[in-house]
């Protein structure tokens, strides 16, 4: 039995080692955490097929700068010198062209179709997971708002996915319990949440029962090669043998990649979430567009997620970036007051966010043995069965259920590896 090693047991690394335990692998999953408590914990939980857009798009790059000057907005980039930073953000501003939206939306769209289809398969065996097919409402308050949700339905529809434009008669008629200031919304009926959490849990413990080795608290710092081949994971308690690797070590696989002589480029995208009473009850997953705030009801509790911080990667809470979320609720939901949540009460994790906003997925060509899946960045749970799929039909040489090519881990090439170092 061929033997893999999986770096990193988030959604990532859990659903690849379930598509190759199907295929009869022997996987070792290695983590360096606890496996416990990483991004893939508490997110909202959300299943996008809707967001085919990559986070690198036009309009990005004029609303970053906008946002760079609040402490209390959604997006930031912590300043600092720092080449590898600086190499991020150009290929970053680079990728921000309509060019590139174009060529990726079919990527992203069929990744993460594939992905909903294996989800409801997945749950119908497993319904711990508190899968729901209420779709996603995404509500405006602003013209600019009102004008790109409406863009963006009119885009979705275009690629065959359902999009209800709708006044803000008829969102109220979705939220009976709410006082909603809002200009309206767009709902896309084809969207679906989980609970995050209960996800994890429950593939942990069907990774045990399928024999996978799940290995905590042990970083992987280096690897033995031979040739083209990768023979061993080096670990701080030692060498641990392999036939081939996955890397999908989150916001910290460009590390990893380095040790390989691989440039990967890789930050970590933090996010904060909380959960509060839900009280008057939240029926509908949303997002608040402008604040980019995502609000995930789990009947009497609601989860509100957002903030991406550009940052080293450590998990420290900014409160201030915690009142941002906290002050939008009630920008929106005007009859919805929840106290703002103590530091010890919220929850922190790193999205791995690549530059072009598309995930790595499959083999390098340096080499034989070692394929990428990592960089979802805020789809990783949406698009975590698909690329287990792909990772497992790729290592066993067959056809893939999707095209993947666009997700090439050499996509940033041998030759910027020597820049990196
Ligand atoms: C606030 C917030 C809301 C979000 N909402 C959604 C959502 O609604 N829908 C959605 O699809 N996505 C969402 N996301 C994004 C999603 O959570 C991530 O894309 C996903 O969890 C990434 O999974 P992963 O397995 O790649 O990484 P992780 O979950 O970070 O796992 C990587 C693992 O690798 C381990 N590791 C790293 N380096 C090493 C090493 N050298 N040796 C051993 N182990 C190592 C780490 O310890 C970690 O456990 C959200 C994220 C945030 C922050």
């Amino acid at each position: 039995m061929s033997k893999v090693v999986i770096v990193g047991g988030g959604i990532i690394g859990m659903f690849t080692a379930w598509y190759l335990t199907e295929e009869g692998f022997s996987v070792t999953i290695i983590d360096k955490g606890d496996l416990r408590d990483n991004c893939s914990i508490g997110n909202a939980g959300m299943l996008v097929p809707s967001h085919i857009i990559p986070l690198a798009s036009p309009g990005i790059i004029s609303k970053g700068f906008r946002w760079m000057l609040s402490s209390t907005s959604p997006f930031y980039i912590h300043p600092r010198l720092d080449r590898r930073l600086l190499q991020w953000c150009m290929h970053f501003y680079r990728a921000a062209t309509p060019q590139h939206v174009a060529n990726s939306i079919p990527y992203l769209k069929n990744l993460s179709l594939l992905s909903k289809s294996l989800y409801l398969e997945f749950a119908a065996a497993h319904p711990e997971i508190e899968l729901k097919q209420d779709g996603l409402l995404m509500l405006y308050k602003t013209a600019e708002g009102a004008h790109e949700e409406k863009e963006f339905a009119l885009l979705a529809r275009q690629h065959g996915l359902e999009a209800e434009i709708l006044s803000p008669k008829e969102v109220q008629g979705l939220e009976p319990n709410l006082e909603l200031d809002i200009l309206g919304g767009v709902h896309f009926p084809g969207d679906a949440h989980l609970n995050p959490a209960a996800l994890s849990a429950c593939l942990h413990r069907l990774l045990l029962d399928r024999g996978v080795c799940m290995v905590s608290h042990l970083e992987v710092l280096d690897f033995v090669t031979a040739g083209r081949r990768v023979t061993a994971v080096v670990t701080d308690k030692g060498d641990i043998a392999t036939d081939h690797i996955i890397v999908c070590a989150g916001s910290w696989s460009g590390e990893v990649a380095r040790k390989l002589q691989l440039n990967l480029p890789m930050l970590g995208g933090k996010g904060y979430s909380f959960v509060v009473d839900n009280k008057p009850a939240i029926q509908r997953p949303t997002i608040l567009t402008e604040e980019r705030v995502a609000v995930t009801p789990y009947g009497n509790k609601v989860r509100f997620g957002g903030t991406m911080e550009i940052t080293p990667a450590n998990r420290h809470i900014n409160m201030k970036r915690v009142q941002g979320i906290h002050a939008s609720i009630a920008r929106y939901y005007t009859n919805f007051k929840c106290p703002l949540p103590q530091k010890e009460d919220v929850w922190s994790g790193l999205r791995p966010c690549s530059p072009d906003g598309l995930p790595y997925i499959g083999y390098t060509q340096r080499w034989n043995n070692v394929l990428f899946g990592t960089g979802h960045s805020m789809m990783g749970v949406s698009l975590a069965p698909a690329t287990g799929k792909v990772l497992a039909e790729q290592l066993l040489h067959r056809k893939e259920s999707v095209l993947s090519d666009a997700f090439s881990p050499d996509r940033y090439s041998q030759a910027s590896y020597q820049l990196m170092k």
